[in-house]
């Protein structure tokens, strides 16, 4: 239980911030830095937002696409009695006073810079954590997702969006789309009441992701290639795939697959079913 109608803020996240280099949580709250008055650690402060990871890049205030708190998050703690942590918040539009918001960049409503691999949080500090479009963006996603368990309280809630499908984005920071079977094994250690496919997520809007990047990866063929690719159909591309790989006609010899080959390699990776490697062992 938290007051938050008195409480400003910054006070809501030092009520559960803790210093990553000692564990410490007692901060001396300065202007223009955090410090650690235990281990002496600092931390950056930009525009009065703690920096709470090392080496970051944060120099000022990220623009981006603004987006409002995830509602089941915002729902969740709605009555004001409930702690949530936004990880991953990006821009969102409508602060919640109960709501810390917090993403690896600063954004115009975050409440601090934090890195999703060592939250600056203290054991079992909130009652939900939403993490929407991060974890595809990370690194060790299972190391994150014991981070989220180790701030959750015993019953607390995780609600969780990231990518399976997806193409490509905001590269070279997008590392793992995930499979179902994929976002069951990152939290396997929750209690998981369902994997569903929320309506963001739904497949005609993933495949207009898909098809508006090959459209755009197109401009620069003939135009005759160009109009090729742009009048293909869901049938024919449904048709092609079931007569190639039933044998019916040959994959490698049809014009789908030679207008598919000279689209940029830039256009292909962002939307491949996936990659070769080639790698040497080095000598030493
Ligand atoms: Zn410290």
């Amino acid at each position: 239980m938290i007051g938050t109608n008195h409480m400003k803020k910054n006070d809501l996240l030092a009520s559960v911030l803790k210093c990553n280099a000692c564990q410490s949580t007692n901060f001396d709250w300065q202007v223009g830095k955090l410090v650690c008055t235990a281990c002496g650690h600092n931390y950056n402060m930009v525009h009065d937002k703690p920096v709470m990871y090392d080496n970051s890049p944060v120099n000022g205030i990220s623009r981006g696409d603004s987006h409002d708190v995830p509602s089941k998050l915002a729902e969740y703690v709605a009555d004001g009695r409930l702690l949530g942590l936004n990880l991953g918040a990006g821009n969102s539009t409508k602060p919640r006073p109960n709501i810390i918001n917090v993403d690896y960049l600063l954004y115009s409503n975050a409440d601090a810079a934090v890195d999703a691999h060592q939250l600056p949080f203290v054991d079992q500090a909130f009652d939900v954590v939403a993490s929407f479009n991060v974890f595809e963006h990370l690194i060790n996603p299972e190391k994150a997702s014991s981070e989220i368990f180790r701030v959750l309280k015993p019953g607390g809630r995780l609600i969780i969006h990231t990518a399976f499908l997806q193409p490509l984005h905001m590269e070279p920071y997008h590392y793992f789309n995930a499979t179902e079977y994929g976002i069951r094994h990152w939290f396997k250690d929750f209690n998981i009441e369902q994997v569903a496919v929320s309506p963001n997520f739904s497949p005609l809007l993933n495949l207009a992701w898909m098809a508006s990047i090959i459209q755009s990866g197109g401009k620069g063929l003939s135009k005759p290639d160009r109009l090729s690719i742009g009048n293909l159909t869901l049938d024919q591309l449904a048709t092609f795939w079931q007569d190639t790989s039933l044998g019916r006609a040959d994959m490698w010899t049809s014009d789908i697959f030679n207008l598919s080959q000279k689209l940029p390699d830039s256009t292909k990776a962002a939307v491949a079913g996936g990659f070769e490697l080639e790698a040497v062992r080095p000598k030493q």
